[in-house]
Protein backbone atom coordinates (compact mmCIF):
# COMPACT_ATOMS: atom_id res chain seq x y z
CA UNK A 1 0.00 0.00 0.00
CA UNK A 2 1.09 3.34 -0.59
CA UNK A 3 1.88 5.68 2.12
CA UNK A 4 -0.19 8.60 3.23
CA UNK A 5 -3.58 6.83 1.46
CA UNK A 6 -5.96 9.77 1.43
CA UNK A 7 -9.55 9.11 2.45
CA UNK A 8 -12.04 11.14 0.14
CA UNK A 9 -15.06 12.37 2.14
CA UNK A 10 -18.73 13.39 -0.03
CA UNK A 11 -19.75 16.34 -0.68
CA UNK A 12 -22.86 17.43 1.22
CA UNK A 13 -25.03 20.38 1.53
CA UNK A 14 -21.84 22.76 1.81
CA UNK A 15 -19.17 20.52 3.40
CA UNK A 16 -17.01 17.97 3.01
CA UNK A 17 -18.30 15.11 4.97
CA UNK A 18 -17.74 10.99 5.58
CA UNK A 19 -20.95 8.76 5.08
CA UNK A 20 -22.96 8.50 7.74
CA UNK A 21 -22.32 4.58 7.86
CA UNK A 22 -18.43 5.99 8.08
CA UNK A 23 -17.92 3.03 5.61
CA UNK A 24 -15.05 3.74 3.12
CA UNK A 25 -13.71 2.13 -0.08
CA UNK A 26 -10.33 1.15 -0.89
CA UNK A 27 -9.53 3.02 -4.36
CA UNK A 28 -6.82 0.60 -6.37
CA UNK A 29 -4.74 1.53 -9.65
CA UNK A 30 -5.32 -1.13 -11.83
CA UNK A 31 -2.14 -1.13 -13.21
CA UNK A 32 -0.41 -2.31 -10.27
CA UNK A 33 -3.06 -2.91 -7.52
CA UNK A 34 -2.11 -0.61 -4.91
CA UNK A 35 -4.38 0.94 -3.10
CA UNK A 36 -3.59 4.67 -3.31
CA UNK A 37 -7.24 6.30 -1.71
CA UNK A 38 -9.80 5.38 0.11
CA UNK A 39 -13.24 6.40 -0.79
CA UNK A 40 -16.12 7.58 1.83
CA UNK A 41 -19.17 4.94 0.68
CA UNK A 42 -22.32 6.59 0.74
CA UNK A 43 -25.62 4.58 2.12
CA UNK A 44 -29.50 6.04 1.20
CA UNK A 45 -29.31 8.81 4.01
CA UNK A 46 -26.39 9.91 2.68
CA UNK A 47 -28.16 10.43 -0.74
CA UNK A 48 -31.13 11.93 0.62
CA UNK A 49 -29.32 14.52 2.45
CA UNK A 50 -27.60 15.67 -0.81
CA UNK A 51 -30.99 15.55 -2.53
CA UNK A 52 -32.52 17.79 0.10
CA UNK A 53 -29.51 20.10 -0.23
CA UNK A 54 -29.92 20.38 -3.63
CA UNK A 55 -33.22 20.69 -4.03
CA UNK A 56 -33.58 23.85 -1.25
CA UNK A 57 -30.59 25.33 -3.27
CA UNK A 58 -32.63 24.77 -6.16
CA UNK A 59 -35.84 26.09 -4.54
CA UNK A 60 -34.85 29.21 -2.67
CA UNK A 61 -30.86 29.60 -3.19
CA UNK A 62 -29.04 31.98 -5.00
CA UNK A 63 -26.93 29.34 -7.70
CA UNK A 64 -30.16 29.37 -10.24
CA UNK A 65 -30.77 33.33 -9.55
CA UNK A 66 -27.40 34.54 -10.81
CA UNK A 67 -27.42 35.86 -14.03
CA UNK A 68 -26.53 33.58 -16.79
CA UNK A 69 -23.46 35.29 -17.54
CA UNK A 70 -22.33 35.90 -13.68
CA UNK A 71 -22.18 31.25 -13.90
CA UNK A 72 -20.68 31.92 -17.52
CA UNK A 73 -17.68 33.80 -15.48
CA UNK A 74 -17.70 30.86 -13.19
CA UNK A 75 -17.12 28.00 -15.82
CA UNK A 76 -14.50 30.20 -16.77
CA UNK A 77 -12.35 30.20 -14.03
CA UNK A 78 -12.99 26.55 -13.59
CA UNK A 79 -11.50 25.83 -17.03
CA UNK A 80 -8.88 28.22 -15.97
CA UNK A 81 -8.05 25.96 -12.98
CA UNK A 82 -8.18 23.17 -14.40
CA UNK A 83 -5.24 24.19 -16.69
CA UNK A 84 -3.52 25.02 -13.59
CA UNK A 85 -3.81 22.14 -12.12
CA UNK A 86 -3.94 19.92 -15.05
CA UNK A 87 -0.08 18.04 -13.87
CA UNK A 88 -2.15 16.81 -10.49
CA UNK A 89 -5.62 15.87 -12.03
CA UNK A 90 -4.02 14.51 -15.09
CA UNK A 91 -2.04 12.19 -11.83
CA UNK A 92 -4.76 11.47 -10.09
CA UNK A 93 -7.17 10.37 -13.02
CA UNK A 94 -4.41 7.66 -13.81
CA UNK A 95 -4.47 6.27 -10.79
CA UNK A 96 -7.76 5.46 -10.31
CA UNK A 97 -8.00 4.09 -14.46
CA UNK A 98 -4.70 2.89 -14.96
CA UNK A 99 -4.53 4.93 -18.34
CA UNK A 100 -1.18 6.43 -19.58
CA UNK A 101 -0.60 9.91 -17.59
CA UNK A 102 -0.45 11.52 -21.54
CA UNK A 103 -3.85 10.28 -21.81
CA UNK A 104 -5.00 12.02 -18.78
CA UNK A 105 -3.94 14.64 -19.60
CA UNK A 106 -5.16 14.73 -23.12
CA UNK A 107 -8.78 14.19 -20.83
CA UNK A 108 -8.26 17.22 -18.78
CA UNK A 109 -7.28 19.46 -21.90
CA UNK A 110 -10.88 17.74 -22.93
CA UNK A 111 -12.56 18.82 -19.97
CA UNK A 112 -11.32 22.63 -20.19
CA UNK A 113 -12.93 23.12 -23.47
CA UNK A 114 -15.72 21.77 -22.50
CA UNK A 115 -15.99 24.14 -20.05
CA UNK A 116 -15.40 27.12 -22.06
CA UNK A 117 -17.51 25.64 -24.53
CA UNK A 118 -20.91 26.25 -22.50
CA UNK A 119 -19.34 29.40 -21.05
CA UNK A 120 -19.30 31.14 -24.16
CA UNK A 121 -22.61 29.28 -24.90
CA UNK A 122 -24.03 32.09 -22.11
CA UNK A 123 -25.53 34.15 -25.19
CA UNK A 124 -27.25 30.85 -26.97
CA UNK A 125 -29.35 30.05 -23.82
CA UNK A 126 -32.03 32.46 -23.96
CA UNK A 127 -35.59 31.80 -25.28
CA UNK A 128 -37.51 33.61 -28.29
CA UNK A 129 -40.01 36.05 -29.02
CA UNK A 130 -42.98 34.58 -30.89
CA UNK A 131 -45.23 36.35 -33.23
CA UNK A 132 -48.58 36.84 -32.81
CA UNK A 133 -49.50 39.43 -34.81
CA UNK A 134 -52.27 40.51 -31.74
CA UNK A 135 -51.40 43.81 -30.93
CA UNK A 136 -50.68 44.09 -26.92
CA UNK A 137 -49.38 41.29 -26.24
CA UNK A 138 -45.90 39.89 -25.55
CA UNK A 139 -45.52 36.28 -26.42
CA UNK A 140 -42.31 34.56 -25.88
CA UNK A 141 -40.17 31.49 -24.80
CA UNK A 142 -38.03 31.70 -22.15
CA UNK A 143 -35.56 28.79 -20.43
CA UNK A 144 -35.04 28.07 -17.40
CA UNK A 145 -33.35 25.21 -15.49
CA UNK A 146 -34.98 21.68 -14.93
CA UNK A 147 -34.47 21.42 -11.60
CA UNK A 148 -32.19 19.04 -9.52
CA UNK A 149 -30.00 16.85 -12.07
CA UNK A 150 -28.59 13.71 -10.57
CA UNK A 151 -25.08 12.88 -12.60
CA UNK A 152 -23.96 9.76 -13.32
CA UNK A 153 -21.09 9.06 -14.65
CA UNK A 154 -18.60 5.96 -15.97
CA UNK A 155 -15.13 4.94 -14.88
CA UNK A 156 -13.47 5.26 -18.08
CA UNK A 157 -13.16 8.95 -18.27
CA UNK A 158 -14.30 10.07 -14.98
CA UNK A 159 -13.62 13.55 -15.46
CA UNK A 160 -14.46 14.05 -19.13
CA UNK A 161 -18.08 12.40 -18.84
CA UNK A 162 -18.78 14.27 -15.83
CA UNK A 163 -18.20 17.40 -17.22
CA UNK A 164 -20.14 16.85 -20.21
CA UNK A 165 -22.69 17.03 -18.06
CA UNK A 166 -21.90 19.61 -15.48
CA UNK A 167 -21.21 22.51 -17.52
CA UNK A 168 -24.01 22.69 -19.08
CA UNK A 169 -26.56 21.80 -15.82
CA UNK A 170 -24.53 24.45 -14.16
CA UNK A 171 -24.64 26.96 -16.84
CA UNK A 172 -28.29 26.83 -16.95
CA UNK A 173 -29.11 27.11 -13.19
CA UNK A 174 -29.32 23.47 -12.30
CA UNK A 175 -28.20 21.79 -8.98
CA UNK A 176 -26.87 18.88 -9.51
CA UNK A 177 -25.53 15.94 -7.41
CA UNK A 178 -22.74 14.11 -9.04
CA UNK A 179 -22.12 10.14 -8.68
CA UNK A 180 -18.75 9.00 -10.36
CA UNK A 181 -17.47 5.35 -11.01
CA UNK A 182 -16.69 3.78 -7.37
CA UNK A 183 -13.71 2.74 -8.82
CA UNK A 184 -12.88 6.07 -10.19
CA UNK A 185 -13.85 8.77 -7.64
CA UNK A 186 -10.85 11.02 -7.30
CA UNK A 187 -10.84 13.73 -10.57
CA UNK A 188 -14.49 14.02 -9.56
CA UNK A 189 -13.77 14.85 -5.91
CA UNK A 190 -10.92 17.02 -7.26
CA UNK A 191 -13.27 19.37 -9.41
CA UNK A 192 -16.08 19.56 -6.35
CA UNK A 193 -13.19 21.53 -4.71
CA UNK A 194 -12.32 23.45 -7.81
CA UNK A 195 -16.06 24.30 -8.63
CA UNK A 196 -16.42 25.46 -5.00
CA UNK A 197 -13.40 27.33 -4.83
CA UNK A 198 -13.97 29.49 -7.69
CA UNK A 199 -17.42 30.19 -6.59
CA UNK A 200 -20.33 27.37 -7.47
CA UNK A 201 -22.61 28.17 -4.59
CA UNK A 202 -21.76 25.08 -2.24
CA UNK A 203 -25.15 24.03 -1.95
CA UNK A 204 -25.46 23.71 -5.78
CA UNK A 205 -23.39 20.73 -5.99
CA UNK A 206 -23.42 17.43 -3.68
CA UNK A 207 -20.97 14.37 -4.28
CA UNK A 208 -22.23 10.88 -3.60
CA UNK A 209 -19.21 8.76 -3.72
CA UNK A 210 -20.24 4.65 -3.65
CA UNK A 211 -22.04 2.03 -5.03
CA UNK A 212 -24.42 2.33 -8.12
CA UNK A 213 -26.59 -0.40 -6.71
CA UNK A 214 -27.25 1.68 -3.96
CA UNK A 215 -27.06 4.98 -4.18
CA UNK A 216 -28.81 5.25 -7.73
CA UNK A 217 -31.95 4.00 -7.12
CA UNK A 218 -32.04 6.65 -4.20
CA UNK A 219 -31.49 9.40 -6.70
CA UNK A 220 -33.13 8.06 -9.70
CA UNK A 221 -36.46 6.87 -7.78
CA UNK A 222 -36.44 10.10 -5.77
CA UNK A 223 -39.52 12.55 -6.43
CA UNK A 224 -36.86 15.80 -5.47
CA UNK A 225 -34.80 14.97 -8.20
CA UNK A 226 -35.97 16.29 -11.39
CA UNK A 227 -33.43 14.83 -13.71
CA UNK A 228 -31.01 11.65 -14.65
CA UNK A 229 -28.33 11.93 -16.89
CA UNK A 230 -26.46 8.71 -17.06
CA UNK A 231 -23.70 6.94 -19.33
CA UNK A 232 -22.48 3.67 -18.89
CA UNK A 233 -23.37 0.17 -19.50
CA UNK A 234 -27.00 -1.02 -21.31
CA UNK A 235 -27.94 -2.67 -18.79
CA UNK A 236 -27.67 0.01 -16.18
CA UNK A 237 -29.21 2.59 -18.30
CA UNK A 238 -32.59 0.41 -19.13
CA UNK A 239 -32.80 0.05 -15.09
CA UNK A 240 -32.34 3.31 -14.31
CA UNK A 241 -35.24 4.51 -17.20
CA UNK A 242 -37.45 2.06 -15.53
CA UNK A 243 -36.77 3.33 -12.13
CA UNK A 244 -37.61 7.03 -13.07
CA UNK A 245 -39.96 5.85 -15.00
CA UNK A 246 -42.81 6.21 -11.43
CA UNK A 247 -41.72 10.17 -11.13
CA UNK A 248 -41.13 10.56 -14.91
CA UNK A 249 -38.36 12.53 -14.57
CA UNK A 250 -36.10 13.37 -17.41
CA UNK A 251 -34.12 10.81 -18.36
CA UNK A 252 -30.85 11.10 -20.82
CA UNK A 253 -28.85 8.18 -21.68
CA UNK A 254 -25.10 7.83 -23.09
CA UNK A 255 -24.91 4.13 -23.29
CA UNK A 256 -22.38 1.33 -24.96
CA UNK A 257 -21.37 0.83 -29.13
CA UNK A 258 -20.37 -1.72 -31.03
CA UNK A 259 -19.14 0.34 -33.33
CA UNK A 260 -18.10 -0.69 -36.92
CA UNK A 261 -15.28 0.69 -38.83
CA UNK A 262 -15.70 0.24 -42.38
CA UNK A 263 -12.92 -0.36 -44.79
CA UNK A 264 -12.96 -0.03 -48.99
CA UNK A 265 -10.24 -1.32 -50.86
CA UNK A 266 -9.55 1.59 -52.49
CA UNK A 267 -8.88 3.67 -48.95
CA UNK A 268 -5.06 5.06 -47.62
CA UNK A 269 -3.87 1.69 -46.71
CA UNK A 270 -1.26 3.10 -44.20
CA UNK A 271 -3.86 5.75 -42.81
CA UNK A 272 -6.48 2.87 -42.53
CA UNK A 273 -4.64 0.44 -41.06
CA UNK A 274 -3.12 3.13 -38.54
CA UNK A 275 -5.93 4.45 -37.19
CA UNK A 276 -7.90 0.94 -37.15
CA UNK A 277 -5.13 -0.03 -34.28
CA UNK A 278 -6.18 3.59 -32.63
CA UNK A 279 -10.04 2.78 -33.48
CA UNK A 280 -9.81 -0.11 -30.89
CA UNK A 281 -6.43 -0.27 -28.93
CA UNK A 282 -6.96 2.87 -27.48
CA UNK A 283 -7.06 2.98 -23.61
CA UNK A 284 -7.03 -0.81 -24.27
CA UNK A 285 -10.39 -0.71 -26.45
CA UNK A 286 -12.20 0.43 -23.33
CA UNK A 287 -14.25 3.45 -25.09
CA UNK A 288 -17.42 3.63 -25.65
CA UNK A 289 -17.19 5.08 -29.42
CA UNK A 290 -14.19 2.14 -30.12
CA UNK A 291 -14.21 0.68 -33.24
CA UNK A 292 -14.11 -3.02 -31.97
CA UNK A 293 -15.81 -4.19 -35.48
CA UNK A 294 -13.53 -3.98 -38.42
CA UNK A 295 -15.76 -4.21 -41.57
CA UNK A 296 -13.32 -4.89 -44.53
CA UNK A 297 -13.30 -5.17 -48.14
CA UNK A 298 -12.56 -8.89 -48.73
CA UNK A 299 -9.89 -8.20 -51.59
CA UNK A 300 -7.54 -6.32 -49.13
CA UNK A 301 -8.54 -8.54 -45.72
CA UNK A 302 -5.19 -10.13 -45.40
CA UNK A 303 -3.02 -7.24 -46.57
CA UNK A 304 -4.53 -5.38 -43.54
CA UNK A 305 -5.01 -8.06 -41.11
CA UNK A 306 -1.75 -9.19 -41.66
CA UNK A 307 -0.61 -5.53 -40.84
CA UNK A 308 -2.88 -5.39 -38.00
CA UNK A 309 -1.46 -8.28 -36.09
CA UNK A 310 2.22 -7.68 -36.57
CA UNK A 311 1.79 -4.25 -35.24
CA UNK A 312 -0.99 -4.97 -32.81
CA UNK A 313 2.09 -7.67 -31.06
CA UNK A 314 4.23 -4.29 -30.72
CA UNK A 315 1.86 -2.44 -28.69
CA UNK A 316 3.61 -1.84 -25.47
CA UNK A 317 1.24 -1.92 -22.45
CA UNK A 318 2.53 -0.62 -19.16
CA UNK A 319 1.82 1.46 -16.00
CA UNK A 320 0.27 4.91 -16.45
CA UNK A 321 3.54 6.55 -15.64
CA UNK A 322 5.88 4.47 -17.71
CA UNK A 323 6.66 6.44 -20.82
CA UNK A 324 7.29 3.65 -23.16
CA UNK A 325 4.13 2.16 -22.54
CA UNK A 326 1.43 2.94 -25.12
CA UNK A 327 -2.11 1.30 -23.47
CA UNK A 328 -2.76 0.19 -20.02
CA UNK A 329 -4.66 -2.44 -18.14
CA UNK A 330 -8.09 -2.76 -18.20
CA UNK A 331 -10.12 -1.64 -14.92
CA UNK A 332 -10.90 -4.53 -12.63
CA UNK A 333 -9.83 -7.80 -12.45
CA UNK A 334 -13.75 -8.86 -13.20
CA UNK A 335 -13.86 -6.45 -16.26
CA UNK A 336 -10.81 -8.59 -17.23
CA UNK A 337 -12.33 -11.73 -16.85
CA UNK A 338 -15.22 -10.78 -18.43
CA UNK A 339 -12.97 -9.61 -21.59
CA UNK A 340 -10.98 -12.87 -21.89
CA UNK A 341 -14.17 -15.16 -21.34
CA UNK A 342 -15.72 -13.15 -23.86
CA UNK A 343 -12.75 -13.88 -26.41
CA UNK A 344 -12.81 -17.93 -24.90
CA UNK A 345 -16.64 -18.14 -26.28
CA UNK A 346 -15.72 -16.19 -29.57
CA UNK A 347 -13.11 -18.82 -30.44
CA UNK A 348 -15.69 -21.80 -29.05
CA UNK A 349 -18.07 -19.93 -31.65
CA UNK A 350 -16.07 -20.20 -34.40
CA UNK A 351 -13.74 -17.03 -34.15
CA UNK A 352 -9.88 -17.17 -35.19
CA UNK A 353 -7.78 -16.10 -32.60
CA UNK A 354 -4.51 -14.43 -34.33
CA UNK A 355 -2.74 -12.91 -31.97
CA UNK A 356 -3.72 -11.54 -28.04
CA UNK A 357 -5.95 -13.47 -26.10
CA UNK A 358 -3.85 -14.79 -23.27
CA UNK A 359 -3.76 -12.85 -19.72
CA UNK A 360 0.04 -11.82 -19.41
CA UNK A 361 2.48 -12.81 -16.82
CA UNK A 362 5.83 -11.84 -15.59
CA UNK A 363 5.46 -7.90 -14.27
CA UNK A 364 1.99 -7.33 -15.84
CA UNK A 365 0.52 -9.62 -13.55
CA UNK A 366 0.65 -7.40 -11.16
CA UNK A 367 -1.82 -5.17 -12.90
CA UNK A 368 -5.40 -6.04 -14.89
CA UNK A 369 -3.44 -6.09 -17.64
CA UNK A 370 -5.01 -7.56 -21.36
CA UNK A 371 -3.31 -7.79 -25.08
CA UNK A 372 -4.73 -6.46 -28.32
CA UNK A 373 -6.47 -9.39 -29.21
CA UNK A 374 -7.44 -10.07 -33.10
CA UNK A 375 -10.52 -12.49 -34.25
CA UNK A 376 -10.59 -12.94 -37.62
CA UNK A 377 -13.54 -15.04 -39.37
CA UNK A 378 -16.34 -13.64 -37.32
CA UNK A 379 -19.89 -13.10 -38.93
CA UNK A 380 -22.71 -11.68 -37.57
CA UNK A 381 -24.03 -15.30 -36.01
CA UNK A 382 -21.47 -14.71 -33.23
CA UNK A 383 -21.83 -13.23 -29.61
CA UNK A 384 -18.32 -11.61 -30.13
CA UNK A 385 -19.86 -9.21 -33.10
CA UNK A 386 -22.78 -8.19 -31.65
CA UNK A 387 -21.46 -7.60 -27.69
CA UNK A 388 -19.58 -4.89 -25.94
CA UNK A 389 -16.15 -6.24 -24.76
CA UNK A 390 -15.41 -3.23 -23.69
CA UNK A 391 -11.71 -4.67 -24.20
CA UNK A 392 -9.07 -4.39 -26.51
CA UNK A 393 -10.52 -7.49 -28.65
CA UNK A 394 -11.16 -6.34 -32.58
CA UNK A 395 -13.45 -8.79 -34.61
CA UNK A 396 -13.21 -8.58 -38.27
CA UNK A 397 -15.82 -9.25 -40.83
CA UNK A 398 -15.35 -8.98 -44.87
CA UNK A 399 -18.02 -7.91 -47.65
CA UNK A 400 -17.53 -7.83 -50.90
CA UNK A 401 -19.93 -7.42 -53.96
CA UNK A 402 -20.20 -7.35 -58.17
CA UNK A 403 -21.16 -4.13 -58.25
CA UNK A 404 -19.67 -0.77 -56.17
CA UNK A 405 -23.33 -0.55 -55.11
CA UNK A 406 -23.64 -4.02 -53.96
CA UNK A 407 -20.36 -3.89 -52.21
CA UNK A 408 -22.17 -0.69 -50.19
CA UNK A 409 -25.28 -2.14 -49.36
CA UNK A 410 -23.25 -5.07 -47.97
CA UNK A 411 -20.79 -3.21 -45.96
CA UNK A 412 -24.05 -1.11 -44.51
CA UNK A 413 -26.26 -4.19 -44.08
CA UNK A 414 -23.15 -5.67 -41.49
CA UNK A 415 -22.11 -2.29 -40.19
CA UNK A 416 -26.06 -1.58 -39.01
CA UNK A 417 -26.96 -4.84 -38.10
CA UNK A 418 -26.41 -4.57 -34.09
CA UNK A 419 -28.52 -3.24 -31.90
CA UNK A 420 -26.58 -0.22 -30.76
CA UNK A 421 -25.78 2.98 -32.85
CA UNK A 422 -23.12 5.27 -31.16
CA UNK A 423 -20.28 5.44 -33.88
CA UNK A 424 -18.69 4.15 -36.81
CA UNK A 425 -16.61 5.12 -39.38
CA UNK A 426 -15.87 4.68 -43.37
CA UNK A 427 -12.88 4.71 -45.06
CA UNK A 428 -12.18 5.44 -48.91
CA UNK A 429 -10.68 7.64 -51.21
CA UNK A 430 -14.18 7.78 -53.19
CA UNK A 431 -15.98 11.31 -52.03
CA UNK A 432 -19.05 10.34 -53.59
CA UNK A 433 -19.15 7.03 -51.79
CA UNK A 434 -18.09 8.01 -48.46
CA UNK A 435 -21.05 10.50 -48.24
CA UNK A 436 -23.33 7.64 -49.47
CA UNK A 437 -22.25 5.21 -46.50
CA UNK A 438 -21.63 8.15 -44.05
CA UNK A 439 -25.38 8.89 -44.30
CA UNK A 440 -26.29 5.34 -44.19
CA UNK A 441 -24.66 4.38 -41.36
CA UNK A 442 -27.00 4.68 -38.28
CA UNK A 443 -24.61 5.69 -35.47
CA UNK A 444 -24.56 9.29 -33.76
CA UNK A 445 -21.15 9.73 -34.74
CA UNK A 446 -19.55 8.75 -38.46
CA UNK A 447 -16.02 9.46 -39.08
CA UNK A 448 -14.95 9.38 -42.75
CA UNK A 449 -10.68 8.35 -43.24
CA UNK A 450 -10.51 9.09 -39.34
CA UNK A 451 -11.49 7.55 -36.25
CA UNK A 452 -11.67 8.66 -32.46
CA UNK A 453 -12.24 12.64 -32.85
CA UNK A 454 -14.81 15.02 -31.29
CA UNK A 455 -15.21 18.34 -30.20
CA UNK A 456 -17.08 20.00 -27.86
CA UNK A 457 -18.74 21.80 -30.55
CA UNK A 458 -20.58 19.08 -31.79
CA UNK A 459 -23.38 16.36 -30.46
CA UNK A 460 -22.44 13.42 -29.52
CA UNK A 461 -25.30 10.78 -28.75
CA UNK A 462 -26.49 7.33 -29.58
CA UNK A 463 -29.26 6.25 -31.93
CA UNK A 464 -31.25 3.09 -30.93
CA UNK A 465 -29.95 1.13 -28.14
CA UNK A 466 -26.77 3.04 -27.41
CA UNK A 467 -29.40 5.46 -25.82
CA UNK A 468 -31.06 9.12 -25.82
CA UNK A 469 -30.41 12.50 -25.86
CA UNK A 470 -27.17 14.57 -26.79
CA UNK A 471 -24.44 15.61 -25.06
CA UNK A 472 -22.07 18.57 -26.26
CA UNK A 473 -22.66 21.01 -29.01
CA UNK A 474 -26.26 22.85 -28.80
CA UNK A 475 -28.27 19.96 -27.86
CA UNK A 476 -26.06 19.36 -24.88
CA UNK A 477 -27.14 22.28 -23.76
CA UNK A 478 -31.23 22.02 -24.25
CA UNK A 479 -30.98 18.59 -22.01
CA UNK A 480 -30.27 20.86 -19.53
CA UNK A 481 -33.10 23.50 -20.09
CA UNK A 482 -37.10 23.84 -19.05
CA UNK A 483 -38.85 25.42 -21.87
CA UNK A 484 -41.19 28.14 -20.64
CA UNK A 485 -43.90 30.05 -22.53
CA UNK A 486 -44.90 33.32 -21.51
CA UNK A 487 -48.34 34.99 -23.23
CA UNK A 488 -48.67 38.44 -21.44
CA UNK A 489 -51.52 40.37 -22.22
CA UNK A 490 -50.45 44.32 -21.74
CA UNK A 491 -53.89 45.04 -22.97
CA UNK A 492 -56.20 42.89 -20.57
CA UNK A 493 -59.94 43.37 -21.77
CA UNK A 494 -63.05 41.23 -20.85
CA UNK A 495 -62.65 37.69 -23.03
CA UNK A 496 -66.42 38.13 -24.14
CA UNK A 497 -67.35 34.77 -24.65
CA UNK A 498 -70.11 34.34 -21.76
CA UNK A 499 -73.28 36.22 -21.91
CA UNK A 500 -74.24 35.97 -18.14
P1 LIG B 1 -22.00 0.90 -15.41
O1 LIG B 1 -23.31 0.96 -16.08
O2 LIG B 1 -21.62 -0.34 -14.71
O3 LIG B 1 -21.85 2.07 -14.33
C1 LIG B 1 -21.97 3.43 -14.68
C2 LIG B 1 -22.35 4.23 -13.45
O4 LIG B 1 -23.65 3.84 -13.03
C3 LIG B 1 -21.44 4.02 -12.24
O5 LIG B 1 -21.26 5.24 -11.57
C4 LIG B 1 -22.25 3.06 -11.39
O6 LIG B 1 -21.93 3.12 -10.03
C5 LIG B 1 -23.65 3.56 -11.64
N1 LIG B 1 -24.73 2.62 -11.38
C6 LIG B 1 -24.68 1.27 -11.30
N2 LIG B 1 -25.90 0.75 -11.03
C7 LIG B 1 -26.75 1.80 -10.94
C8 LIG B 1 -28.14 1.93 -10.69
N3 LIG B 1 -28.92 0.88 -10.51
N4 LIG B 1 -28.69 3.17 -10.67
C9 LIG B 1 -27.92 4.26 -10.89
N5 LIG B 1 -26.59 4.20 -11.12
C10 LIG B 1 -26.01 2.98 -11.15
O7 LIG B 1 -20.93 1.27 -16.55
P2 LIG B 1 -19.35 1.25 -16.43
O8 LIG B 1 -18.91 -0.19 -16.43
O9 LIG B 1 -18.91 2.17 -15.35
O10 LIG B 1 -18.95 1.94 -17.82
C11 LIG B 1 -18.78 1.25 -19.01
C12 LIG B 1 -19.96 1.47 -19.94
O11 LIG B 1 -20.14 2.87 -20.17
C13 LIG B 1 -19.74 0.87 -21.30
O12 LIG B 1 -20.90 0.20 -21.73
C14 LIG B 1 -19.49 2.08 -22.20
O13 LIG B 1 -19.80 1.87 -23.55
C15 LIG B 1 -20.36 3.10 -21.56
N6 LIG B 1 -19.93 4.47 -21.92
C16 LIG B 1 -20.69 5.18 -22.82
C17 LIG B 1 -20.28 6.46 -23.21
C18 LIG B 1 -21.07 7.26 -24.21
O14 LIG B 1 -20.72 8.41 -24.43
N7 LIG B 1 -22.10 6.72 -24.83
C19 LIG B 1 -19.10 7.00 -22.67
C20 LIG B 1 -18.37 6.25 -21.76
C21 LIG B 1 -18.79 4.99 -21.40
Amino acid sequence: MRKNVETLNLFINGEFVPAVSGKTREIECPADREVHTHASEAGTEDVANAIASARAEFDSGEWPRKTVGERADILRRIADRLVADKAEIARHESLDTGKTFAESEGDVDDVVSVFRHYANMASASGGRVVETSNPGISSRIVHEPVGVCALIAPWNYPLLQISWKVAPALLMGNTIIMKPSELTPRTTYDLTKIMVEEGVSPNAVQLILGDGGVVGPAMTESEDVDMVSFTGGLATGSSIMASSAGTVKRVTLELGGKNPNVVFADADMEAAIDNALTAIFLDSGQVCSAGARLVVEESIHDEVVDELVRRAKNIRMGGPFDEKSETGPLISAQHRDKVHTYVQHAVEQGAKLLVGGEIPGGELANGYYYPPTILDGCDRSMDCVHDESFGPVLTVETFTGETDEEKERNALEIANDTVYGLAGAVWTSDVSRAERVARGLRHGTIWINDYHPYVAQAEWGGMKRSGNGRELGLMGLDEYVEVKHIWHNTQPQPAGWFDA
